[in-house]
């Protein structure tokens, strides 16, 4: 008789499903999480739906366990699959996404209560007496609580239950969840706004796959509108997924989704607690949960019946990540609509051009809200030419926008001034001998932190303290810092208006999740005067009494080599002057830069985003990039600049032939070395139509394996070109 036999997918660096043995009495159906050994581990896995390879059975083990959670549906595993055949990560590792969730797996800890019905026990000893007095006061107990107040050992509770005098019952806290209600409170929309909205709800009636581009200046009510496509997702009964670029700064989106829905969606990401992670991810399984509101990573939750996933903000780059298994979760949001069969809204004031090109070939509808909610206007919008309007020497911001910022600051109103470089000054060398400041492990200037007295990588994470004097020359006073980083923005302008409050928006400056909220917060009730930020505060925030806003460097993105470099500008730029002006106020943006002709700047200036798509479309059209061309980029990285070098142009060499395109590279990255790995890119560029993923992958297959601690990482759709 041959024994039952499973395939399980184990959540590790692994690319195929195993076979187990199932003991007697062991129900096992695809999508039952189980755990099996692995080696000489225990490993947690997934029963797959594959049939089992040839296999010895003699050399079978058991599966050790089903858990008690509730089983991935088909659906889902049929997405795993796809994300890891498309990112070329291994299937496990894609699994392993799924199955974060730390306490999900070791099942809420039961707590056995006892309950007393007045009955008294045939023999009454001291201690029994003790257990008693309290249970006359309160007949429903925690059993450890009971003994604990009692100074009994447990032993004695046992013994009345055994003695019949005590019930047994389950404590256990089952959290009620506050559903949302669709009909709560639904705000009363413009004419724009109901149309847009009406389109969205139909789709999501229709309950079929579908993506809808929801593009809107910012301030249109983006919000308030796909709020209506939610409410008819939880009308027809299904789950809804909200997925934001930065959610530990949204505070302000689950306040008024509890306002709208009266009670607030799941929250998922990395600064959930384990405990509160867990519940999510049960809730969601068994369809307790309705709506989830979360980061990229919750795109892997185990939904029972989803029905509609908002990619707000979809152009933010933070949806795309890079380590392990690199993927784009607006991307990857698509594909799961696309799999389970519902809608997707992609909402954003500055789509990326990718999404834009999909709604103008009408692969996606484009429902558009037009104007600012209100009769707000947007910012009035100027350049400052710093070859001439520039401040002197060794400042930062021009006249005219400290100016600006005086005006404002007379009125009550606040500023914001926008700079994407975390720290005092992105460059300290010795005016002496001329050394600069270097990662030991990085090829990358340290970044001086003068608040916290340190110089630092922003790459690996290097930290030094600022010597006294220059560690090359002996040189004492001699470092000087080159150029600005928001620290020294901050420091000039508390130079020019001591008595104004002052604040500083930057992850490395702020302690927490919990500590930046209540920041955000205080500058939304006007507690703060002027704001310095980086990038954080370019992201759908509410500063209701914001009127004017600086960009003090627009050169800074566009400069670079990346082939989004116009798009990234735009979309940053675009964000941070739409945060000016939101409660009707008339409003004034400064645009610093040193090359005011630049037409990005300039569609920008004449609020003329068709002239930035228009052109951006026809740029990529031309250079066949995406999205009328495929990317992928393969890093190769390792110790030896040597080897790597040498196992790159092997890889080279072992390229197929590309129809259309080409294959760029090996070039070295433009941080050729990051925590003293040397790094080589090799970027491959195809026509839309070819499945890349199958190309890179028979690429890899057709190569050397790589030695010697060489590694080889695919990025599929790069955003990133560093
Ligand atoms: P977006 O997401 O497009 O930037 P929001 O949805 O955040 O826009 O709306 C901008 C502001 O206008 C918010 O304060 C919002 O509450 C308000 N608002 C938008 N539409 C309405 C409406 N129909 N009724 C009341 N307030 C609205
Ligand atoms: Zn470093």
């Amino acid at each position: 008789m041959s024994a039952a036999t499973v395939t399980v997918q184990c959540a590790v660096a692994v690319d195929q499903a195993y076979t187990y043995l199932v003991r007697d009495g062991m129900e096992l159906a695809p999508g039952d999480i189980v755990a099996v050994p692995l080696g000489p581990r225990e490993a947690l896995g997934c029963v797959w739906d594959e049939p089992a390879g040839p296999v010895d059975a003699r050399k079978l083990r058991p599966v050790s366990a089903r858990l008690d959670v509730p089983p991935l549906n088909k659906r889902l595993m049929e997405f795993v699959d796809w994300v890891a055949r498309y990112t070329l990560a291994e299937r496990g590792m894609v699994l392993k996404m799924v199955l974060r969730a730390p306490d999900v797996l070791a099942a809420e800890k039961p707590v056995t209560g006892v309950v007393w019905h007045g009955e008294v026990p045939e023999r009454i000893t001291p201690a029994r007496k003790r257990v008693l007095e309290h249970l006359a006061e309160q007949a429903v107990w925690p059993k450890s609580a009971l003994a604990d107040v009692s100074g009994v050992s447990p032993g004695v509770v046992d013994g009345l239950i055994d003695a019949g005098v005590l019930e047994r019952t389950d404590l256990t806290m089952k959290p009620v969840i506050a559903q949302p209600d669709p009909e709560h409170a639904s705000a009363g929309l413009n004419a724009d706004q109901a149309a847009a909205a009406g389109k969205l709800a139909e789709r999501v009636r229709t309950g079929t796959f579908g993506v809808a581009l929801l593009d809107g200046v910012t301030g249109s009510g983006k919000t308030e509108v796909y709020f209506e496509a939610i409410a008819e997702a939880l009308r027809c009964g299904r789950q809804v997924l909200v997925l934001l670029p930065e959610i530990a700064l949204t505070q302000d989106f689950l306040d008024r989704f509890a306002r709208r829905f009266g009670a607030p969606p799941g929250e998922w990401h990395s600064g959930v607690s384990g405990r509160a992670q867990a519940r999510v991810w049960r809730g969601v399984a068994c369809g307790e949960v309705r709506v989830v509101a979360g980061a990229r990573s919750a795109l892997f939750l185990p939904f029972a019946d989803l029905g509609l996933i908002v990619v707000d903000e979809e152009h933010d780059p933070a949806f795309k990540q890079e380590d392990r298994a690199s993927y784009h979760a607006r991307d990857m949001a698509v594909k799961r609509g696309h799999i389970g069969d519902f809608a997707i809204i992609l909402s954003s004031a500055t789509p990326s051009v990718e999404s834009r090109a999909n709604a103008d070939a009408g692969r996606y509808a484009h429902v558009h809200l037009p104007e600012r909610f209100g009769g707000a206007a947007m910012p009035d919008i100027g350049l400052i030419d710093m070859r001439e309007g520039g401040p002197e020497r060794g400042r930062f911001l021009a006249p005219k926008l400290v100016e600006a910022i005086a005006q404002a600051c007379d009125v009550g109103q606040q500023s914001l001034v926008f700079l994407n470089r975390r720290g005092y000054a992105p460059l300290t060398l010795c005016r002496r001998c001329g050394f600069r400041f270097e990662c030991p492990n990085c090829t990358a200037w340290l970044v001086e932190h003068r608040f916290r007295h340190r110089l630092v990588c922003h790459h690996c994470g290097y930290e030094r303290p600022v010597p006294p004097a220059c560690p090359n020359c002996q040189a004492t006073d001699s470092l000087v810092a080159c150029g600005p980083g928001v620290e020294r923005i901050a420091e000039e302008l508390a130079e020019f208006f001591p008595d104004q409050r002052i604040a500083v928006l930057s992850s490395d400056l702020i302690p927490g999740i919990r500590a930046m909220r209540a920041l955000l917060e205080e500058i939304a009730a006007g507690r703060v005067d002027i704001v310095i930020g980086t990038q954080l505060v370019a992201k759908g925030h509410n500063f209701p009494l914001m009127s004017v806003v600086g960009v003090v460097d627009a050169d800074v993105a566009l400069q670079s080599a990346d082939p989004r470099a116009a798009e990234r500008t735009y979309q940053i730029v675009s964000q941070v002057v739409g945060r000016a002006g939101r409660d009707g106020t008339p409003a004034r943006a400064f645009i610093q830069t040193y090359v005011p002709d630049n037409p990005v700047l300039q569609a920008i200036v004449a609020g003329d985003r068709e002239a930035f798509y228009a052109r951006e479309l026809e740029v990529r059209k031309r250079a066949g990039m995406p999205p009328f061309g495929r990317l992928g980029a393969l890093i190769v990285s390792g110790r030896e600049r040597q080897g790597v070098q040498a196992y790159a142009r092997a890889l080279k060499g072992a390229a197929p032939r590309i129809g259309e395109g080409e294959i760029l590279g090996p070039a070295e990255a433009p941080i050729a070395m990051i925590r003293g790995r040397y790094r080589m890119r090799l970027l491959v560029r195809t026509a839309r139509h070819v499945d890349l993923s199958g190309l890179v992958r028979g690429w890899l297959a057709a190569a050397p394996p790589p030695t010697g601690g060489i590694r080889v990482q695919v990025d599929i759709d790069p955003v990133s070109f560093l």
